[in-house]
């Protein structure tokens, strides 16, 4: 079980990125408003995830942190519908097996709730303690005790740099929700998660950016598209400024990129891209994001029809632009 668990480990938790990527998967999972992100020396030291959600019960806290114990998927027909972030039940026993893990957790409104400390894969205490309904997850020491995974990490910064791109696209994919991240003691990023796109797209590139940005929408019989993009002047010299977001997932996908630039066309200078935050909703049976277990890669059964729907919504918008006397 502790080998299997480390062998799952390296599949789920590459790099303290990982490790945040899964903790606050699953407070917004959890029905969470507030998620507080708290990283020390890049995550490496310290990373501890605060939410507000619906907390775990004390009969089920252990059980979180053992193989597969997925509370998210009754059936296996469930599989194809997944509308949830996490679905595998693979992330906790990973991140348990290869560091020191305290998590208190309370799922009612009574004060109390429960306290469980594990060490590489071993439970070293199981206690009641006093808490407020929502889970608070402090994972210590990663890879510990896998000293050659600890070898591959990079710099502070790097890492850092990794957990603060992945903590911009949340806050970018759910604008109803507060985040705050915090790196040594210093705020560097904080939402108000008030539902409003735009406000969470200047918390991550600054209200002048979002000033320029124009609203992009559009529907098929499939898709539906909300979003912002940065107007033609306003661009970067690279695709991460790009963020696509599907019911409510973080995803890469190549060819929504390649709709987004084709959108454009002529408009963009060689070498330039702009910043632009889509949200695609769909039936999920439409969308494969079983592909990878980062979960980070999908496959559209409709493709054409979507890169279809985002090129033209593109073009419509900057078209409309256009028509817009300047000055
Ligand atoms: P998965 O998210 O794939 O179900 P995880 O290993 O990430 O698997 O989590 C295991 C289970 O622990 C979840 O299904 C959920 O029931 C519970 N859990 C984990 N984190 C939280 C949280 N922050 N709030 C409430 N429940 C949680
Ligand atoms: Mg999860």
């Amino acid at each position: 079980e502790h080998i299997a668990n480390q062998i799952a480990a390296g599949e789920v938790v590459e790099r303290p990125s990982s490790v945040v990527k899964e903790l606050v998967e699953n407070a917004v999972d959890a029905g969470s408003t507030r998620v507080d992100v708290s990283i020390e020396e890049g995550g490496l030291q310290l990373i501890r995830v605060t939410d507000n959600g619906g907390g775990i019960e004390e009969d089920d806290v252990e059980a979180a942190f053992f193989r597969h114990a997925t509370s998210k998927i009754a059936t296996s027909q469930d599989l194809f519908s997944i509308r949830t972030l996490g679905f595998r039940g693979e992330a906790l026993p990973s991140i348990a097996a290869v560091s020191k893990v305290e998590c208190l957790t309370s799922a009612g409104s009574t004060g109390l709730g429960t306290r469980l400390r594990i060490e590489g894969g071993t439970v070293r205490l199981k206690e009641d303690a006093a808490a407020q309904r929502g889970t608070d997850l402090s994972v210590r020491e990663l890879f510990y005790n896998t000293p050659a995974r600890l070898k591959y990490m990079k710099t502070v910064q790097t890492e850092l740099g990794h957990v603060t791109d992945y903590m911009y696209r949340l806050a970018l994919a759910y604008p109803n929700i507060a985040f705050t991240l915090k790196h040594n003691g210093h705020v560097l990023l904080q939402t108000l998660g008030s539902g409003d796109l735009l406000q969470a797209v200047a918390a991550v590139y600054g209200s002048s950016l979002a000033k320029s940005m124009l609203k992009i929408e559009g529907e098929t019989l499939d898709y539906k598209l909300e979003g912002l993009i940065s107007k033609p002047e306003l661009t970067r010299a690279n695709r991460g400024g790009i963020t696509t977001v599907i019911n409510g997932r973080y995803i890469r996908s190549f060819p929504v990129n390649q709709a987004l630039l084709q959108g454009y066309h002529t408009l963009l200078p060689i070498g330039r891209f702009p910043v632009a935050v889509l949200h695609l909703t769909m039936d999920p049976t439409l969308v494969d994001v079983n592909v990878h277990p980062a979960k980070l890669e999908v496959r559209f059964s409709k493709e054409p029809e979507l890169i279809a729907l985002i090129e033209n919504a593109v073009r419509e918008t900057l078209g409309r632009q256009r028509l817009i006397p300047q000055g």
